[in-house]
């Protein structure tokens, strides 16, 4: 099957009323785990980096590594790169194969976030690429000084205001959902969901997945979210397995424990998303 658009896969799954999980990956186990794990359930996927993560992976070499699996998976399979905070690398992404970017702007001013997100859909637009924009800030990252960030609601009353300007084609909300691992039990406003729905038509996107219930996850989906992205769950799935096993695996066959624990991890949250069977 041929590679997808973010877009087209977003758009079915809003039609059809069913999440599509978004994973972060940065070698080829991860991204063997997630395409085996959607081939085996019949459902689309998306798969990409973040600039956070490009320390683990350069775009030079894992862009075509997911472009030439999406092309041989046997289900829709969409590239799109996550958290980006520079103009420099999303220049570089919007040459690098991309079909979709993430700009986050949700640490400035309202004016600065409309104003860089606009920008960045002016040139990406007419390249056949997509923009995922944050309003409101999906907390949990760590900054370099250890301190961790807080979460902002998105304002549902600001959000249509901020697609109208800025063009931005996906919408990351802040509801109660943060990055990493729960803190606190997570509390997820699902009212707040609704008014924003009421707002805004175009996909949205719930970041900080990972640790959420799965009643969490299908009252989010019932209540308009269509992208889902999962980091942290994947890679404690991996991890633990490599704790549990390490005495009894050489290296590479450790890889494919790991690889192993991250793909029964995909299927579990393609089940709980309802893309299953939705290729
Ligand atoms: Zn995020």
């Amino acid at each position: 099957m041929a590679l997808y658009l973010m877009k087209e896969i977003l758009a079915d799954a809003q039609k059809r009323g069913y999440g599509v999980g978004y994973y972060n990956g940065v070698n080829l186990e991860m991204i063997r785990a997630y395409i085996r794990a959607a081939e085996d359930c019949n459902s689309p996927i998306i798969i990409g980096i973040a600039e956070g993560l490009m320390k683990y992976a350069d775009f030079d070499w894992i862009v075509p590594l997911y472009v030439d699996a999406a092309q041989r998976a046997k289900v829709p399979v969409a590239v799109h790169l996550d958290h980006t905070y520079r103009f420099e690398v999303l220049m570089r992404a919007l040459r690098s194969g991309f079909g979709s970017v993430m700009y986050d702007g949700s640490s400035l001013s309202y004016e600065e976030n409309v104003k860089n997100s606009a920008e960045i859909a002016k040139i990406a637009h007419p390249m056949g690429v997509s923009l995922e924009c944050e309003l409101g800030k999906v907390g949990g990252f760590y900054n370099e000084e250890g301190i961790r960030g807080k979460n902002i609601s998105t304002d549902p009353a600001l959000a249509a205001d901020f697609i109208e300007k800025t063009g931005a084609d996906f919408l990351a909300v802040s509801i109660g959902n943060t990055h990493g691992v729960y803190t606190d039990p997570p509390a997820i406003d699902l009212p707040l969901l609704g008014e924003i729905r009421l707002n805004v038509k175009i996909p949205l996107v719930l970041h900080g997945g990972s640790g959420l219930s799965d009643d969490d996850f299908r009252n989010c989906i019932r209540g308009g979210i269509v992208k889902v992205n999962i980091y942290t769950d994947v890679i404690t799935a991996a991890i633990n397995k490599v704790r549990a096993e390490n005495s009894r695996f050489n290296y590479t066959d450790l890889n494919m424990q790991a690889e192993q624990a991250m793909y029964e991890e995909t299927v579990k949250k393609i089940r709980i998303f309802g893309s299953g069977n939705k290729a």
